[in-house]
């Protein structure tokens, strides 16, 4: 008669190690804080949900003086898209959230490895040795029509569906036969034999939730599959014993199979991890709350951000809004780009699923754009257009000094411009800055000036306004065309217009409008004066002609 370790020495006859030998090479950590990960499946691309909790995990370990790492789970090979790795760790690079330790190309760093689960086969193959020696996982011999049927048996007599007490027919097989039918080449999984009860509640600690009473696992689930790799359930409870973690940080999606793991940390000895399920981000759709979706939402994936032209740096601010309710309180007063100083706590995260605001992401946008010294926006700004905005990147090449002085208007001085919430809204702002791009504009964009006005009146004003053009500073410049308003029976602000709106032609914001008009082809336009400046007097001579020659 075969016993169990038979069995165990059939199913793994080159494993020689124990679970001892791998407690002794991944001993505890010597580490003050709490050890997190973000173990991600190699699937396409970085989900922007993905990145969220990948921030939740660095923060913690920063928060602690921990150390986060980055596990790449690909063992379900049906799932993996080629490329899907890089992705993945590029991205994190990109939007700032790095590990400390684990997967990276071209090579992994850290001493718990390795990072990547295809490669921990040998350390599944030592625990699920131990694991059928001592009787509680077992070969199953059921086939996908097996499954099927017992799947819709389930379906028709409205029973629990799964592989469990009466249903779990290979649980119950001698060692004998299992033996016997694996020597024979039979194909086989392996299944963690369960000792719970359904009826059964148990207590479980989150740290976000506090305590969930939830049914017990009762379900002899699949632990390592027939192409020799494990399951999510199994994979995750031996790397993160073996990988130290401290606290699991992942999506709520995962709360129903807490029981699982809970059972398999105990019948394995491993001390539980402490667990904390992040809320999901959703999005409002018609006015109902869902579930941000690959499909229909391109902000899902985190490349639309790039594409877009926002700094990542903005994607992970706005993302500590959702993180922690107290966050923005904390922001207030201080510069937006000090946000790695704010300290995490589980206790400050909302439960409701956080809804994902693309206006608030453009505020918090807007603020860290204008933090940004000209240098840095200078570069980020050709970096971008580089890769993705052509006709941008080539007015920056033509003189970049120049495009320097365009994106320094108004940045300086206390209250810094917040216009730009992407780098994507820079051209259309900017482009009337280059003379063919401005007449194209004037030619045919079909602005005019405001018929209220006569024409040879608004010619009047902008040749007297060309007078003002050598005055030193826009204090100077603005006291001018209020003269020249005044002569010509403009009120000096909207105010003392509106008050006797009889007694004025307009008031003084018309006439800069027929500026504006003339040497931007807009009526909104960056601080007027300043882009004069940079056109400098010659351009704004030919502009003010070329705008009366084609407008009037
Ligand atoms: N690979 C799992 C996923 O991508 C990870 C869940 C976890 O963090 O444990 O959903």
């Amino acid at each position: 008669m075969k016993n169990y370790r038979d069995l165990a020495e059939l199913i793994f006859p080159d494993v020689t190690l124990t679970i001892e030998d791998l407690e002794r090479k991944y001993p505890p950590r010597d580490v003050e804080g709490e050890v997190t990960r973000f173990a991600p499946s190699p699937t396409g691309f970085l989900h922007t949900g993905s990145l969220f909790t990948s921030l939740v995990s660095r923060l913690v370990a920063n928060s602690s003086n921990g150390i986060f790492y980055l596990r790449l789970e690909d063992t379900d090979t049906k799932r993996e898209v080629p490329g899907a790795k890089e992705t993945l760790v590029e991205g994190l690079k990109t939007f700032l959230v790095r590990p400390d330790e684990g997967f990276d190309l071209p090579k992994e760093k850290g001493n718990y490895g390795p990072y990547l689960q295809s490669q921990r086969k040998d350390i599944y193959r030592i625990v699920l040795k131990e694991l059928v020696a001592r009787g509680d996982v077992y070969p199953c011999f059921c086939t996908a029509e097996d499954l099927n049927k017992l799947r819709e048996f389930q379906e028709r007599n409205k029973m629990v569906p799964g592989y469990y007490g009466e249903f779990a027919k290979c649980r119950n097989l001698s060692v004998d036969e299992a033996y016997e039918r694996i020597s024979k080449g039979e194909n086989y999984v392996l299944r963690f034999k369960s000792h719970g009860d359904h009826e059964n509640k148990i207590d479980c600690e989150d740290l976000i939730r506090g305590h969930i009473n939830i049914a017990e696992n009762d379900l002899d689930v699949v632990v390592l599959k027939s192409d020799g790799l494990p399951t999510y359930h199994f994979a995750h409870v031996c790397d993160d014993h073996f990988m130290r973690t401290s606290i699991v940080i992942r999506g709520e999606e995962w709360i129903s199979s807490l029981p699982l793991h809970i059972e398999m940390f105990k019948r394995l000895n491993f001390p539980l991890v402490k667990y904390a399920h992040l809320p999901l981000i959703m999005k409002m759709d018609e006015g109902k709350k869902r579930k941000f979706s690959k499909r229909k939402d391109p902000e899902a994936n985190v490349s639309y951000f790039l594409e877009n032209g926002y700094p990542p740096v903005s994607l992970i601010v706005y993302l500590m809004t959702i993180v922690n309710s107290n966050f923005e309180e904390w922001l207030v007063g201080k510069n937006v780009l000090d946000y790695p100083q704010f300290k995490f706590s589980f206790d400050k995260m909302s439960l409701d699923g956080a809804l994902f605001d693309l206006k608030k992401l453009d505020y918090y946008s807007k603020e860290v754009i204008a933090s940004f010294d000209l240098e840095t926006l200078f570069n980020n700004v050709k970096e971008y257009a580089k890769v993705y905005e052509e006709t941008l990147y080539e007015l920056i090449v033509r003189d970049e000094n120049y495009f320097k002085h365009i994106l320094n208007i108004e940045r300086d001085g206390d209250h810094p411009r917040k216009d730009y919430a992407k780098y994507k809204d820079i051209y259309p702002s900017i482009k009337f800055f280059y003379r063919d791009l401005y007449e194209d504009i004037i030619l045919n964009s079909g602005i005019s000036f405001n018929p209220k006005f006569d024409k040879t009146l608004i010619k009047t004003i902008l040749e007297e306004s060309l007078t003002l053009l050598s005055s030193e500073n826009e204090q100077v410049w603005f006291a001018g065309l209020k003269e020249i308003a005044r002569k010509y029976r403009f009120a000096s602000d909207n105010k003392t217009y509106k008050a006797n709106p009889n007694d004025y032609v307009g008031q003084v914001g018309d006439v800069a409008e027929m500026i504006r008009i003339s040497i931007a082809g807009s009526r909104r336009s960056p601080n007027l004066f300043t882009s004069m400046m940079i056109l400098g007097e010659k351009e704004v001579r030919y502009r003010i002609k070329f705008a009366e020659d084609n407008l009037l």
